[in-house]
């Protein structure tokens, strides 16, 4: 049987941000975890750069251009977070490359997971702006890819990063090809994602913000998993599940106050395997954000360990939290009845 595929490219650690929180250290210490874990039975491939069209089919034009021309410029600040040197232009082509080649994989059988680790990271860039680190939103261009060339139907995006997924949640907004539903501490950067924020349109209902207080740990974060998320993996069928895989959530991480743990980020990957496992939905991971390293590196591989595995590791048993429970419920009165009701 075909190995899972990580998907990695030289190129992310040219992205120079200097004395800055998303840094190059970050990978390095990933890849230095998965060598001490002995690879963990994953293939090692490079990244494919993601061509301008491919970018386009979420950015504006005029978004990936200004990226380019200021990284071919020698770089500079685009915000207070995020800025950008010469080689950024290239790790971004190869992050957004990665996350697509991550979805080609998994949706053509040829492996039976995938995850793109990479940076810069995606998820706070929007169609016509880069911000929080972000230049490109990497899991929005694979999983518009993954509808427009690769038949996918339809596409469940689960950002777990600490933060919202602002970009990714405001580039499907209006769509019901993509479910995007993301799990993040509020109040905290970038201060969107409230429950209320359903999306509009043909979206409304396709958008599930769950946020959670600071102090938030592996009860609620497994808890919303296993009430909310895996439940809408059964009721939307999606011909994809991607995960926004952040572990700024992590106890140890520095820009954020939820308390997740190594074991926490391996249970909420073993629930979403086995969610996708049950329905034979193909399954990839996105590297988003994470910034203590060794907690990263560690829950990365946890991840990776988790996903790779044969066969599956039992999901872990997941208590009553009653933060889960009222979001079963207000999801079940509103567009998704078939979450049902709770029960402790
Ligand atoms: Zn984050």
């Amino acid at each position: 049987m075909a190995a899972p595929v990580l998907l990695s490219h030289p190129s992310s650690l040219r992205h120079d941000t200097g004395a800055h929180p998303e840094r190059g250290e970050r990978l390095v210490a990933v890849e230095r975890e998965i060598e001490a874990r002995g690879g963990l039975g994953w293939e090692r491939r490079e990244s494919p750069a993601a061509t301008v069209e491919q970018l386009e089919g979420v950015h504006t034009a005029a978004h990936v251009e200004r990226i380019r021309a200021l990284c071919e410029a020698g770089g500079g600040a685009i915000d207070a977070d995020t800025l950008v040197s010469r080689d950024s232009y290239e790790a971004a082509l190869h992050a957004a490359g990665g996350a697509i080649a991550a979805s080609e994989l998994v949706l053509s059988g040829a492996a039976p997971c995938a995850f793109s680790a990479h940076r810069p990271p995606g998820h706070h860039a929007e169609a016509g702006r880069a911000m929080g680190f972000c230049l490109f939103n990497n899991v929005a261009v694979a999983a518009r890819h993954a509808l427009d060339a690769l038949g996918a139907g339809r596409v469940l995006v689960l950002d777990w990063d600490v933060h919202h997924g602002n970009g990714t949640n405001d580039i499907f907004a209006a769509t019901d090809e993509v479910l995007f539903v993301s799990i993040h501490e509020s109040p905290l950067y970038p201060g969107t994602g409230s429950a209320d924020d359903l999306g509009h349109g043909r979206g409304e209902g396709y958008t599930v913000n769950l946020p959670v207080p600071a102090r938030s740990g592996d009860d609620v974060w497994l808890a919303l998993v296993d009430r909310v998320v895996a439940p809408l993996i059964g009721c939307y069928e999606p011909g994809l599940v991607l995960v926004s895989a952040g572990y700024d959530a992590h106890a140890e991480d520095p820009l954020a106050g939820c308390l997740v743990t190594d074991a926490g980020f391996a249970g909420m990957a073993a629930l979403v395997r086995a969610a996708c496992e049950e329905r034979g939905i193909p399954l990839a991971g996105v590297l988003e954000g994470g910034y203590a390293g060794s907690a990263l590196a560690r829950s990365v591989a946890e991840t990776l360990a988790v996903w790779g595995a044969v066969p599956a590791p039992a999901p872990p048993p997941v208590a009553s939290d009653a933060l889960a429970l009222r979001a079963q419920e207000r999801l079940a009165r509103g567009a998704w009845p078939a979450l049902g009701h709770a029960s402790a």
